[in-house]
């Protein structure tokens, strides 16, 4: 059954038979990744609610079309009471029942974005863990901290372990006859939770704190790039790092031009620039937490504006890398509607 409240049983050998039967994915050289997003079922209270979400997805789109990742956009309940980011759990779980060839289910939150569309994922890394987060163990073990991770994006293996995880995560949540016992908990534990209610973050949180044997050796808590960032400390660095990034393209251009021969050896002589810290790297993924695009609502401790101004600054930062394989680019960061036509034939590198 296709249903979370049905536990799935044995999908190891069951996957392992549908692969056998499906010979063209070969089972050892599988690292396929389905990005799973998505939103609520209804129109958006804030009237530029949906035209963000758009953006938002065409962002995903456009990355894993990069990398020939599939996507799945979903903004269906699969549960009815599982509302709110408690619908990624019967989502994911019935991604991977429906996708056994796919090795990796990769949430992410609609209000992520991706800023560096080259990078891809270290899957290598990750090849013994099953499930990979944004975080710090020192903030989760030590702290005891609600952000010392972040459950807005992550990696989780199609597999048994998965589906036990997610049926232990998710006794936390709003289905549960324990729900508000859960909120208490957590809330007790994790002493900068801002709000009452079980949050599937802090479940996560108390597994790794409260059963650790349990499930600790399978998660990684990867915090080596931005594999999600916070947007308030990112938003403002992209003007600059766009500049700096344009900068290097002028500069191998014109390198280009007059010693066309040595040109791989330029590319990678600017390449280093940026990958020793000469010029600041982009931020992989942008989460823009607190900012809620589709009600409107934010955390009172900035404004709409700046939630929104951020969102532009992001999504234009990532569509200009986007734009310039057509030939166009958009100048200001702030400015959706101006569009220019890139000042010289831009060699298809990076
Ligand atoms: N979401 C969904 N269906 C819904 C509501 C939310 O798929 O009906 C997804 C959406 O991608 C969103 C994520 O769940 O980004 C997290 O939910 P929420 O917006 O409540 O949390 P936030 O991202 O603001 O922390
Ligand atoms: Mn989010």
């Amino acid at each position: 059954s296709y249903s979370i409240d049905r536990p799935v049983k044995n999908w190891d050998q069951k996957r392992k038979q549908w692969l056998k039967h499906h010979t063209h994915f070969a089972e050892s050289t599988n690292n396929r990744v389905l990005i799973v997003t998505g939103s609520q079922p209804s129109v958006c209270r804030n009237p530029t609610g949906d035209h963000l979400h758009l953006r938002l997805f065409k962002n995903k789109v456009d990355y894993s079309r990069i990398h020939g990742h599939e996507i799945f956009y979903n903004n269906a309940l699969f549960h009815p009471q599982m509302p709110g980011f408690w619908a990624k759990y019967p989502l994911i779980r019935s991604a991977m029942l429906a996708h056994p060839e796919v090795e990796w289910v990769w949430w992410v939150d609609s209000d992520a974005v991706f800023t560096d569309m080259e990078f891809k994922l270290p899957l290598e890394k990750y090849e013994r863990f099953n499930l990979v987060v944004h975080g710090w163990s020192n903030l989760v073990y030590d702290n005891k901290s609600w952000t010392s991770l972040n459950a807005g994006v992550f990696l989780i293996r199609n597999c048994q372990w998965s589906m036990e995880i997610m049926e232990r995560w998710t006794s936390m949540g709003p289905k549960s006859p324990d729900y508000e016992k859960w909120g208490k908990t957590q809330k007790s534990l994790l002493k900068d939770k801002l709000y009452p209610e079980s949050d599937d973050q802090s479940a996560l949180i108390y597994l790794l704190l409260k059963e650790r044997e349990k499930w600790g050796e399978k998660i990684f808590l990867e915090s080596d790039y931005n594999f999600e960032g916070y947007w308030l400390s990112l938003v403002d660095d992209l003007d600059d790092i766009s500049k700096s990034y344009i900068e290097i393209e002028q500069k191998v251009e014109i390198l280009r031009r007059r010693h066309a021969e040595k040109v791989s050896e330029y590319y990678g002589l600017l390449r280093e620039e940026y990958v020793n810290g000469i010029v600041k790297r982009r931020p992989f993924v942008v989460h823009f937490t607190g900012c809620e695009p589709c009600s409107g609502e934010f955390n009172p401790t900035y404004t709409w504006e700046a939630c929104w101004n951020g969102m532009q600054r992001a999504l234009n930062f990532a569509d200009n890398q986007v734009l310039r394989r057509f030939g166009f680019f958009r100048p200001d960061l702030l400015n959706s509607s101006l569009l220019l036509p890139l000042p010289f034939d831009f060699p298809l590198v990076w």
